[in-house]
């Protein structure tokens, strides 16, 4: 069956990715594109200055921006992917649930809200049935559900992995590419020959976002995570790619080869988008790197690598495309998902 989808903030950098990965979807179809109101009444090629190496897609290029408003979305549209910024999604979001439509969200407003399922399908499908809570509680027809931010989603699957042994303690630091930051967000003269430690909000959103992604949904209530997350956030001249360095402490010893398999047998999934597998782990320590790793599986797999014992437990890297499996394809799959277990 096939379901007709919109994409709100779809001239942005995740908006064009979501649009480049729901043209050829086998599941989803393109019905409405929504802008603010500077893009709003353009045709799309003209509004969305196409920044991807692929083509623009033909089907859409003629489609005309709509407003970012539930009145000006089609009724058929059955599902929106949202791309916004987080201060707009968080006005807007909300209103679209409440119109009844499903929506697939990045932005990062209300992530943490104890009714809304932030979700990595691999991880946490469970948590999906917060949506009951969710509509019980705000009296909506319509869905909010979230991914994580694209630095939380790099580690999240591996930590995952590794909780089989009883995740304690975990310290992060990133080297994050500049699409991380939106079109607008890094000018050239900061970054080209230089390293920013520091992305506004990244670090705590990195150390909360796990601990609900990796907690327990007993059917009413969401309980975090017990491990402690701390994160240090850096921004550096990448393009596309986000690679990470963590170290993991396990209530359980784990030894170099127990990691290596948990992260090799962690379970994929089902889904058209979703990676098998859904971790690769390298035996190159000089491995993974964004240039060379970020489009495995379409961009969907989380590849890791330099897997050692430290004194305090494991330390490894791990890597994933930023704006694929940690914003537009995260949402994809969650969409995926959704469409699957009859939300729609
Ligand atoms: P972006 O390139 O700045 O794009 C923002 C989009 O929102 C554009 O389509 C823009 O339309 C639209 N927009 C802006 N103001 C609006 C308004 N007042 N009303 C309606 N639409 C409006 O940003 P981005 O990098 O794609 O990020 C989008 C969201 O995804 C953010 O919440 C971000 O935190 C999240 N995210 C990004 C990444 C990443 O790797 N980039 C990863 C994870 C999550 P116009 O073109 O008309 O201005």
């Amino acid at each position: 069956m096939t379901h007709t989808v919109g994409v709100l903030g779809a001239t942005g950098a995740v908006g064009q990715r979501l649009v480049q990965l729901l043209d050829p979807h086998p599941e989803f179809e393109i019905g409405c594109l929504t802008a603010s109101s500077e893009s709003a009444g353009r045709p799309y090629r003209d509004a969305a200055k196409w920044r991807i190496p692929t083509p623009i897609p033909e089907d859409v290029a003629d489609l005309t921006v709509k407003e970012t408003d539930p009145e000006a979305v089609p009724d058929d549209v059955d599902m929106l992917f949202s791309s916004l910024p987080s201060s707009v999604g968080e006005r807007v979001e909300s209103d679209f649930a409440e119109a009844g439509y499903v929506v697939s969200s990045n932005s990062s407003n209300q992530r943490m809200a104890p009714d809304v399922p932030l979700v990595i399908p691999e991880v946490n499908a469970d948590h999906l049935g917060l949506l009951e809570v969710q509509r019980d509680e705000r009296g909506w027809d319509g869905a909010l559900v979230k991914n994580p931010n694209c630095s939380t989603i790099t580690m999240v699957p591996t930590l995952a992995a590794l909780d089989e042994f009883g995740l304690s303690r975990v310290h992060v630091a990133t080297l994050q590419a500049v699409s991380g930051a939106g079109y607008d967000g890094v000018t050239s003269m900061e970054i080209i020959d230089n390293a920013i430690p520091h992305i506004g909000g990244e670090e705590e959103k990195m150390e909360s976002e796990s601990r609900k992604l990796l907690g327990s949904f007993d059917g009413a209530e969401l309980s975090m995570h017990g491990a402690t997350v701390s994160a240090s956030c850096n921004r550096i001249p990448t393009l596309d790619g986000h690679l990470e360095n963590v170290w993991a402490e396990t209530d359980e010893e784990a030894s170099v080869e127990d990691a290596i398999e948990a992260m090799e047998e962690y379970e994929a999934i089902d889904l058209p988008s979703s990676p098998d597998p859904l971790i690769e782990v390298f035996e190159d320590p000089g491995r993974p790197q964004p240039r060379l790793d970020r489009e495995r599986e379409n961009g969907m797999q989380i590849s890791a690598g330099g897997v050692r014992e430290t004194e305090t437990g494991l330390q490894y890297n791990c890597l994933a495309h930023n704006t694929l499996r940690g914003a537009a394809g995260a949402s994809v799959l969650n969409g995926e998902l959704l469409a699957e277990q009859g939300y729609l």
